[in-house]
């Protein structure tokens, strides 16, 4: 780091460095304040950070709940309205959706997330192709403002077909739902035929997900990381960290750090490194 710093001018993004966002709830109405945290602020706060970073991150990942609470076309107006500085200083964005989002309204104000070419057309879906991994943003929305999501059959085909096609990669995949099981399940329905895609398809390393408002990093028996990543917005409890996390990709892994909102938070700067499951 210290030797690319020298040789660099600080300008040019690292290719191995990204931003894991999730849970925005950006609201229309830019001062409401929920549990304490204006979710406005919040959001600008972590894009001046991200804007500050010298070398940048080569792309930011927001984890779905983008919007407030029903997903109107007002909250996306100004979420593209936050997100412009971003991509001006050389950072692109890729967007999933959560079950507070709704996708033909997140479409209609965000003409060019509706115009960009996706691997299955109703969904907002991408795979992002770095030279060290591959990124799947996958769309666990099922319906607006009703908590469990699910991936459906269409997807998880695409998902399996397109692991198989991408093979010498690590595999890191982006739902905005949390796994979930039993009959209260608030987090993805469909878990179990997602794990059967993913735990045999050995380039994939990490499931990382938001929804729950809950910084937690635990490991699936089939060493796959399950990163779970905290709200940029409001939190459920008192005490649990809002903010950001910082993502470095190496050749057997990747370092993950959490940055919050309040520096002054005991869990700021924590740090969890990841070492990949073998291939
Ligand atoms: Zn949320």
């Amino acid at each position: 780091m210290l030797g690319y710093n020298l040789l660099g001018d600080g300008k040019r993004p690292d290719s191995d460095s990204w931003a894991l966002l999730s849970d925005t709830h950006l609201a229309a109405n830019r001062t409401l304040v929920v549990h304490g945290v204006n979710m406005t602020d919040y959001f600008m706060s972590v894009a001046r950070e991200l804007e500050a970073m010298a070398p940048k991150c080569a792309g930011v990942f927001v984890n779905g709940d983008c919007a407030y609470n029903t997903g109107e076309k007002s909250d996306y107006a100004l979420m593209a309205a936050l997100l412009e500085p971003i991509r001006q200083a050389g950072m692109p964005v890729h967007i999933a959706l959560g079950n507070h989002d709704n996708r033909q309204r997140f479409w209609e104000a965000l003409q060019e997330e509706k115009a960009a070419r996706r691997p299955l057309k109703d969904r907002q879906v991408a795979l992002v192709g770095t030279s060290r991994a591959n990124w799947f943003v996958l769309d666990s929305l099922e319906q607006t403002a009703a908590a469990p999501g699910m991936l459906g059959g269409e997807q998880l085909d695409w998902l399996a077909r397109s692991l198989d096609d991408n093979r010498e990669c690590p595999a890191l995949i982006l739902i905005h739902h949390n796994p979930g099981k039993g009959e209260k399940n608030h987090g993805l329905k469909d878990t179990e035929a997602l794990f059967e895609v993913i735990r045999p398809r050995k380039q994939v390393k990490a499931y990382i997900f938001g929804h729950t408002h809950v910084w937690k990093v635990e490991r699936d028996p089939s060493g796959i990381h399950l990163i779970n990543l905290p709200p940029v917005g409001f939190v459920f409890r008192d005490g649990e960290p809002s903010g950001w996390v910082h993502a470095a990709l190496n050749p057997k892994g990747m370092r993950i750090e959490l940055r919050c909102v309040d520096q002054a938070h005991k869990a700021h700067g924590q740090v969890v490194e990841l070492d990949w499951r073998a291939s």
